[in-house]
Order: structure tokens, then sequence, then C-alpha cells
């Protein structure tokens, strides 16, 4: 809303404030945020313009609450400097604003000790909230601070939420600090009959689930009709199914707050809470907030201070390189491609046949376009990552890589971007046996990779160890770790920059390195219908 318009609603709103209905709830809820700053060269998301639509929610009269479905502490590259306080930091911010509310991620786990986990909670003003796991930290004051069957008040009606995190068995991560409980619907149920028994007028849970768990939860709505609605997390691309009488309304946003969802609760005279929830864009149209940017321009200033070449140009993107995260963790990327192709160079005794890195690994989910900035590099590799050369025959390489491909639903770290090979599945046949064809270059063209012969292979030290549910056998020769991912690639850029050479190729829809059956009739690499 333009200032204007704002203007003119204020203006409304005095006018006939005498007679006008008590204010509603708008809860308005992100997740998977990982920067204090918009991502997009600045076009998109950012916590700013989360704090504009906020303050315009309030300037209508709406008492609003904000929700975060987890994952924010990690990974990026201000967390490898600051353990996710510099996230804390802007979540307190909005706290200030109006009342945050927040489930962990798996990645606020990420780290071995409990020692960041434990600063970044005594740091944080905003409520961490959760019912399926405790933190066991050794310190009371922290452990104490993760709120059960919370409740809140708003708008003059008690609200109670049930949070829930993934369990290691779903993709959490197991840690000495942290207890889990793993049967979701159960721990929902009794933290939802606690919050009745504390007379709630609404029920909402915020979690951070695979999206097919947060659906069946919303089916606890035949039973316990306050259930409103459910956000969540984890997914990086939002997600939404519509509520009905038997069925809790679910979303969940774009990570960083590209897309937020407003959720309006208002009470109907029988007390019945009414929704009306909106998928809002937060693009270019929405002004960045001027007193949080005073906050985002002092860590962008310390960040500047640690790494003072971040803003330097290392290169030059041929076209927008497409390092999104719905797009490296689904299918070929030309980003992913590049980093694949230059693995397989990153030992000195000859160029590896194969190489392949999983989508998880490249961090920056955002396109990088027109100049090539350090921080690309720096944003791209949100952990270090070290290189391994072994060998694998054809056989055991097809073995290996049926994992990429396996388990059902979108968007999974563990899918590979690939080179030296083009490989072929049918995600209709059973998980461990869907490639249909694997291929490595022939004299002319393409030729089904030989079972028996011996191809080099290079991974990240990561996969070989078994990360992801890789398996590679480990009795065959290997190099040690070495060759960080992020300096090759770096290398890799400057060195075609000095020549004059920009960086990365269109995927080729005719000669695909990565190609999904869709039809029964389909042949592998014949271009799509
Ligand atoms: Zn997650």
């Amino acid at each position: 809303m333009n200032r204007i318009s704002l203007l003119f609603v204020a203006l409304v709103l005095s006018a006939c404030a005498t007679v006008r209905e008590p204010a509603g709830i708008t809860f308005v809820h992100l997740n998977d945020t990982y920067r204090v700053g918009a991502v997009e060269d600045g076009n998109a998301g950012g916590f700013s313009r989360v704090v504009t639509l906020v303050r315009e929610l309030q300037e209508e009269g709406r008492d609003v609450r904000i929700l975060h479905g987890g994952d924010f502490l990690y990974p990026s590259l201000e967390s490898q400097l600051w353990n996710g306080l510099q996230i804390v930091d802007a979540f307190n911010f909005m706290d200030a604003v109006a009342p945050m509310y927040a489930v962990s991620g798996n990645h606020e786990f990420d780290r071995r000790g409990p020692e960041q986990l434990i600063a970044a909670v005594r740091a944080s003003e905003f409520d961490w909230l959760g019912d399926n796991y405790a933190f066991r930290t050794g310190a009371a004051d922290v452990d104490e601070a993760l709120r059960r069957a919370f409740t809140f008040e708003a708008a003059g009606r008690k609200v109670g939420v049930f949070a829930l995190t993934l369990h290691p068995d779903d993709g959490g991560n197991e840690r000495d600090y942290l207890e889990y409980n793993g049967n979701y619907a159960a721990v929902a149920e009794d933290t939802i009959k606690a919050l009745e028994a504390k007379g709630v007028d609404l029920l909402i849970g915020v979690t951070h689930l695979h999206i097919w768990q947060d659906v069946e939860l919303a089916g606890l709505k035949a039973k316990y009709p306050k259930l409103a609605f459910i956000v969540g997390g984890h997914e990086h691309e939002p997600e939404y199914s519509a509520g009905d009488s038997g069925n809790a309304a679910v979303m969940k946003g774009a990570s960083n707050a590209r897309i937020v969802w407003a959720i309006d609760v208002d009470f109907d005279a029988a007390g019945v809470a009414r929704l009306n929830e909106r998928k809002l864009t937060l693009d270019r149209s929405v002004a960045f907030d001027p007193e949080y940017e005073v906050l985002a321009s002092k860590w962008r200033g310390r960040l500047l201070e640690k790494f003072p070449f971040l803003e330097a140009r290392v290169g030059t993107a041929a076209l927008p390189l497409d390092s999104r995260e719905v797009t490296v963790r689904n299918q070929e990327s030309n980003w992913g491609n590049f980093i694949a192709d230059q693995m397989r160079g990153a030992f000195r005794d000859g160029k590896a046949d194969l190489a392949f890195v999983n989508g998880g690994t490249l961090r920056i989910d955002d396109y990088i376009e027109g100049d090539i900035l350090f921080e690309d590099i720096g944003r791209t590799f949100g952990f270090s990552s070290y290189l391994r050369k072994t060998m694998l025959t054809g056989a055991e390489f097809r073995r290996v890589l049926e994992a990429g491909y396996r388990g059902e639903g979108p968007s999974k770290g563990y899918f590979p971007q690939v080179s030296g090979f083009r490989v072929c599945i049918d995600r209709s046949r059973n998980s461990g046996d869907r490639i249909v064809s694997l291929q490595v270059p022939a004299e002319e063209g393409w030729q089904e990779i030989s079972a028996d012969i011996e191809y080099s292979v290079v991974v990240p030290d990561y996969l070989y160890r078994g990360g992801d549910g890789y398996d590679i056998p480990k009795d065959r020769p290997v190099t040690p770790p070495g060759s960080e991912l992020k300096y090759l690639v770096l290398d890799a850029i400057l060195a075609a920059q000095a020549r004059g050479e920009m960086i990365g190729a269109a995927v080729s829809p005719d000669n695909p390195r990565f190609y999904e059956l869709r039809e029964s009739n389909e042949r592998c690499f014949s271009a799509a219908p």
C-alpha cells in the first residue's frame, strides 16, 4: 500500500472509530530465512519488507503476530562468523514491532555442541516454541526457555500453539543436547488437549515438518474444531492445502520471505473463527523499512569488515545461473553443471571420468546474474566441502547413484548435480531401481556405462563418508580429502575471467544430463513431447 492510500485508510478508520468492529488478529508467517537483507539483488524478500507489511497491518487496526516455521540460525555466510546471532538480532527487531514465535528447524541444530545454541537462545527476545523436542544443553535457563503448550492473548482472544520439528528419522539433526519425540500426531493431540484445558479460543500449529505430515495433522480439526491452521517450514517454495470443516488450512512460504502468508482471523458473534489467508509476494512493490535498514546496514558493514573482497567481481555470468533450491534439488541446473564440471578436474593426475555433488551443498537459493561476486561463491558454499577421488566399476557407480533418486516428493537435498555422464530415471519404479539408463561419452555420442570397467569418480568427502544416503565402497584406492570445492570453483571463474570468457551454459533440452520419464511409452533422452 502506498502512503496516500495508507493515509486514506487512517482517515477512514479514525472517522468511524466509534462504530468499528473490534479488530481481529493477523498472523504473518515466514519460514526458512537465512539472510539479514533481501535476495535477488535486493529485489525480493527480506525482513525489511516483512516489517513494512506488519506496520501496514497494524495501521489497519490488526493485532499482528509473526510466526516462523524454522531454519534461520544456519547455514549462511554470516552464520560461519556469528552462529546465527545476526538473525537473532533481526528477529528481536521484528519481535519489538509485533510479538514473534518460532519453532526450531533442523538447521538450528547444525552445530555438534550446544554452546552456539545456548548463546542464540540467551540473546533471543522472541519466543522459541517446541512440543516434540526438548533442549538438554546443560544450561537450565536455556532448557526452560523452550515454551511448551504455548498460549498468548491477541485481540482479546486466547490462542494456543502446538509446535513440532523434524525427528532425526525424518531429516532432523541427532544431537546430545536434544531429546525428540517422533510421534507427531500423538504430541499434537496431547498438546491440543492441554491447550483446551487452558480455555483457548483458537488453536494453531507451527511446525518444521514435511508438507504431507502437516496435511495429515490438519485432519485433527475434525476432532478439535478450534484448530484453524498449521503453518510450517523446511520446504523452500510455497505450499498450500485449503481448510474445510474437517481439515485445518496448511501453509508454507518461500525461503528468505520472498513469499509470506498473512492470515486474518476474525471471530463471529458465536465466537467461531473466520479465516482469510493471503499469499503475499514481497517484491520491489513493498518498500524497505527505514528503521530496519539501520540494523541491516550494521550487519552488512560487519560482514564487509571481515570479508573486504566480498563485493569484488570475480567473473561474469553468460546467462542467469539458476541456483535456487527448487532447481538444484529437483533438476539439472546450469550452475550445478559448472560446479560438477570443475570437480572432475580437482586432482592433478588427470581429469576424472565422473563427478557429482548433492544439490543440498549449494546453499545460495538465488540466481547469479551479470557480475559474479566473491559473495556469490561464499553464499553458494555455506559449508566447507572437500573432495575425494576414488575408483568404481560402472555397476557400482550405478548402484551408488540410485540413492540420488530415491523417495517421494519434491526437493531432495541429496538430488545430484552431475558431470561426465547422463542419466535417465523413471520415478514410477521402486526406489533403488529407478535408473533406466546411465550413459558415458562414446567416440560418437553416448553409450551405456560398462558394468565391469572401472571409472574415476570425484565426490564431496561428505558423500564419500555416507552422507545423504550415498553408500560408496570403501575398499578402493581413494585420495584423502583435498581441494576445497569453494576455491576450486573460484579459481575456475578467475581463470575464465582472465581468458575473457563468461561462465555458464544453458541446460540443453536436446542433450540433457538428467532426464525423467513422464509417459509410459516415452524413451530416454528423446526430446520431451
Ligand atoms: Zn529444514
